[in-house]
């Protein structure tokens, strides 16, 4: 499988309360950001042996659409000018509906965009508000529209479920509203309370209550029975595809573990030849200095062992809904899973979580929701 490339946009206009990934709000930083980031390219371009030809760019964040369509079309002609990246690449951006108009969707498009993520998240103006988005329902629907108008066909979108005192109903009265703007491509998540985060602190002062593992549990089989009903197809734990053709051929890079190389602050790259995988200072500030001194900014690295290789390739596999092939987890580890984990596979198929046939091993849309602690025990057995 062909190598992504993943460009990470330190930038929010403001921080959303339950989330915890690096961003700075400083804007007037994003032209030493860009310049920093080129040179990050070049000393990447240098390090990589012949990585082969790209076939993803993922602009992620942070907030991606705050970059200016020219701004994206720079960042895009200097990857090329480094790296072979294929003329049918899938360019996804991720796009903060508080952030874009229809002019600037169109310039994305034109900038070289083919894909959009965009963060709706609910289309429920109470939801929106607990979750801090810097966007009302308005917007979100706005743009769901204004991509379509001008020439997306392949749009993403993220819904956040499992918000305090969501029920059945409203879940599915959102799942509802997305589908109404027909995307190719949801990421479902459910809410999780990140330490360190203001919303995590709110709940430490008792100030609401989280779903509990049972509603959590209905919620998450209303959105996958409510998409599946529609036709798309609930590939990953958290993602579903109107077809196999609008899966996330830039995430399937991370599930399959093949080489991706990311760049900007508190990015992470992995590289298959070597079997090791780096990420980067999750400071913009320190990221630009050590560019500045010529060094690249990996804060740390690490070697993966056939242990832990082992490990991910079960825990990412069964995430999907191909789960693991059998006989490629045995070529490549010399394990006979069937064999080594057969009363602990009996144990998950009597429950209904499971399915084990001749070729693989997967989870049932039952052992989706539990997939954490389903992995865990396999684990624990091996
Ligand atoms: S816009 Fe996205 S990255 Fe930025 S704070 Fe909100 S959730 Fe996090």
């Amino acid at each position: 499988m062909n190598p992504g490339l993943y460009i990470h946009v330190p930038f929010c206009l403001r921080k959303c309360p339950y989330c915890d990934f690096y961003s700075e709000s400083d804007l007037t930083l994003k032209s030493a950001y860009l310049e920093a980031l080129s040179r990050e390219m070049d000393l990447v371009a240098e390090a990589l042996q012949a990585p082969g030809e790209f076939d993803t760019v993922y602009f992620g964040g942070g907030t991606p659409s705050l970059l200016d369509p020219v701004e994206v079309e720079g960042v895009l002609n200097e990857a090329r000018s480094r790296f072979f990246i294929a003329r049918e690449a899938e360019v996804t951006l991720e796009v903060n509906p508080g952030t874009v108009t229809a002019e600037k969707l169109a310039g994305l498009r034109q900038a070289g965009v083919t894909r959009l993520n965009i963060g709706v998240q609910s289309l429920d103006e109470k939801t929106l508000k607990f979750l801090g988005r810097l966007h009302n329902a308005e917007q979100a629907r706005d743009i769901l529209s204004a991509a379509r108008s001008c020439g997306f066909t392949n749009i993403g979108a993220d819904l956040i479920y499992g918000v305090p005192g969501q029920g059945k109903g409203d879940v599915l009265s959102d799942v509802a509203a997305l589908l109404s703007y027909d995307p190719e491509h949801l990421s479902c998540y459910m809410l999780t309370l990140e330490e360190g985060t203001p919303l995590y602190a709110r709940h430490g002062k008792k100030a609401f209550s989280m779903p509990d593992d049972t509603v959590q549990g209905t919620l998450f089989e209303t959105v996958s029975d409510a998409l599946t009903q529609k036709g798309y197809l609930h590939y990953e734990v958290s993602n579903f595809a109107r077809s196999q053709a609008h899966v996330s051929r830039h995430n399937t890079k991370y599930w399959e573990m093949v080489t991706t190389v990311g760049l900007g602050p508190s990015a992470h790259g992995f590289d298959l030849e070597g079997l090791f995988r780096w990420w980067n200072v999750a400071h913009l500030g320190e990221w630009m200095d050590c560019l500045k001194k010529g060094k690249r900014p990996i804060e740390g690295t690490e070697t993966l062992g056939q242990g832990e290789l082992m490990t991910e390739a079960l825990y990412l596999g069964l995430r999907r809904m191909e789960g693991v092939n059998l006989a490629v987890f045995h070529r490549r580890f010399s394990v006979d899973l069937a064999k080594v984990l057969g009363a602990c596979l009996s144990g998950f198929e009597e429950e209904g979580l499971m399915v084990v046939d001749a070729d693989s091993i997967r989870l049932t849309r039952k052992g989706f929701a539990v997939a954490d602690g389903v992995v865990l025990r396999l684990l624990q057995a091996l």
